[in-house]
């Protein structure tokens, strides 16, 4: 059977699939909802799908964000703005000349298995032109998804009980400051995004800005020492046992700020690195200055008053749930799959579906880190796999594989939809260098 291919996306993961594709001569087709590439990191997109806000920086610095091959300008800052970071991906796409080979405007609406028992299973595609309504179908032998984990909403399942009064928002749809100014907030959640929006009101004189959350979180400072922290993990400490890792993150943090129960922010019960931690310079010091309070969660709404778990209660004018995002695949039949309440899927080494043979899916990982470096390893492997230069495990040493990669995520950190996805940077590139050195195909 020839060989065809097809990629969902042209966000970061999806370029970085096309581009290595286009180097290793394999043709594919690449449909892209959006009329430019970048996804999430296109400001407004047209996509309809960014969950940029108009302030957003990267929080993983530039240098450990970059593509392998092509690093970000010097002249950047090294936490650059949004705007940035999409001229970046950009010039990524001229630069390696394959622009030409992603269809801009059209999404893929529908995917249907084709098994004839005699060729192997197929993937029938069909698309919709954006603009026109116009739709087209082709099969192809390996599809690869790249449609992004950040743009579906996941709000509190089952909702707090009781009704609230005032607006209600989810971070996804946050956008800029005229929409919080001068109201007393409420951001739910504890991550990246809740901590921005939440920094940014206090910026803005809310008339109050309240977090609540349920675990809290481990602030992680952008900065140690003038070194962006997260180049302070390497290949070499991700290698030193979890209780030494831990000890160093630790001591960094003791170093960097000191105990951040002394600004007035909770510390997790959990200890550091079972929990995704937030990174924020700017958190501490604005709860420093009491610009921002604190709440365990949520218990019930009344009116505009909510009353929290330790029996306080506030009133608010405006609720932000920064309570994450579904992982979700709209154009997948229902004899697929569909992981949205628990973004658990079970694939081998976070890619490759054990089941469907052909069906791969990039950036589908959370790291400790940054995403790019590790949709760009993961489809080196998928080049190899397709040009047949290495070959995949069988399915049982697969389905083990998976089995114990769970096991080992629900033992280290909460079992909670936030954390289907974590991996280690520097282990989970190096599992996918090692994949690729051990598992060479044989010459037919
Ligand atoms: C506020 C925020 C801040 C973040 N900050 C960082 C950071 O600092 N560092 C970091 O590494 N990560 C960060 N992330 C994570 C972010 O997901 C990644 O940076 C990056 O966007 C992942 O790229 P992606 O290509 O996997 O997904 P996306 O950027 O979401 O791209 C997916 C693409 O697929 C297209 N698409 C989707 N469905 C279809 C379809 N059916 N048909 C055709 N096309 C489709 C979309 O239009 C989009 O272009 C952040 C996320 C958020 C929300």
């Amino acid at each position: 059977m020839n060989t065809s291919v097809c990629i969902i996306g042209a966000g970061a993961s999806g370029i970085a699939v096309a581009k290595t594709l286009h180097q290793y001569g394999i043709a594919f087709d690449c449909f892209e909802r959006g009329s430019g590439i970048g996804g999430n990191w296109r400001y407004n997109n047209d996509n309809g799908m960014s969950s940029a806000y108009r302030s957003l920086h990267i929080n993983t610095n530039r240098i450990v964000m970059a593509y392998s091959d092509y690093p970000m300008p010097q002249s950047y800052p090294m936490f650059p703005h949004h705007s940035q970071i999409i001229r970046y991906f950009d010039s990524y796409v001229d630069h390696f000349g394959f622009r030409d080979t992603i269809t801009f405007q059209t999404e893929v609406t529908d995917v249907r298995r084709e098994d004839d028992g005699k060729s192997g299973q197929t993937y029938r595609v069909k698309t919709r032109a954006v603009n026109t309504g116009k739709t087209d179908e082709r099969t192809y032998t390996h599809l690869i998804v790249a449609n992004g984990h950040h743009w579906n909403p996941r709000l509190p399942d089952p909702p707090f009980p009781g009704q609230f009064a005032g607006e209600t928002i989810h971070s996804h749809d946050y956008k800029e400051p005229e929409q919080i100014r001068g109201k007393r907030l409420l951001v739910v959640g504890m991550g990246n995004s809740a901590v921005d929006i939440a920094c940014e009101a206090a910026r803005q004189h809310a008339g109050s800005v309240t977090m609540s959350s349920r675990s809290g979180a481990y602030i992680l400072p952008n900065w140690l020492m003038g070194m962006p922290f997260d180049s302070l993990a390497s290949p070499l400490t991700a290698k030193l046992p979890m209780p030494l890792q831990r000890l160093l993150l630790k001591v960094s943090l003791r170093l960097a700020h000191g105990n951040q129960e002394n600004y007035g922010v909770p510390r997790p019960n959990r200890p550091l690195l079972m929990e995704h931690p937030t990174i924020s310079q700017d958190l501490l010091n604005m709860a420093g200055r009491g610009l921002i309070g604190f709440k365990p969660n949520i218990e019930r709404f009344e009116g505009h008053d909510v009353v929290f778990t330790d029996g306080t209660r506030d009133s608010f004018d405006m609720i932000v749930y920064a309570t994450g995002y579904k992982v979700t695949f709209p154009f997948f039949r229902d004899d697929f799959f569909n992981v949205e309440q628990t973004n658990d899927l079970q694939l081998y080494r976070r890619v490759v579906h054990p089941d469907f043979t052909g069906l791969y899916f990039v950036g589908l990982v959370q790291p400790l880190g940054a995403i790019m470096p590790l949709a760009e390893i993961q489809a080196v492997w998928l080049a190899k796999l397709i040009k047949d230069e290495v070959c995949l495990p069988n399915r049982v040493t697969m389905l083990q594989s998976i089995d114990a990669e769970t096991a080992k995520v629900r033992r280290r950190y909460q079992q909670s939809a936030r954390h289907t996805l974590q991996v280690d940077f520097h282990p989970y590139r190096q599992s996918i260098e090692r994949e690729m050195r051990t598992m060479q195909a044989r010459p037919q």
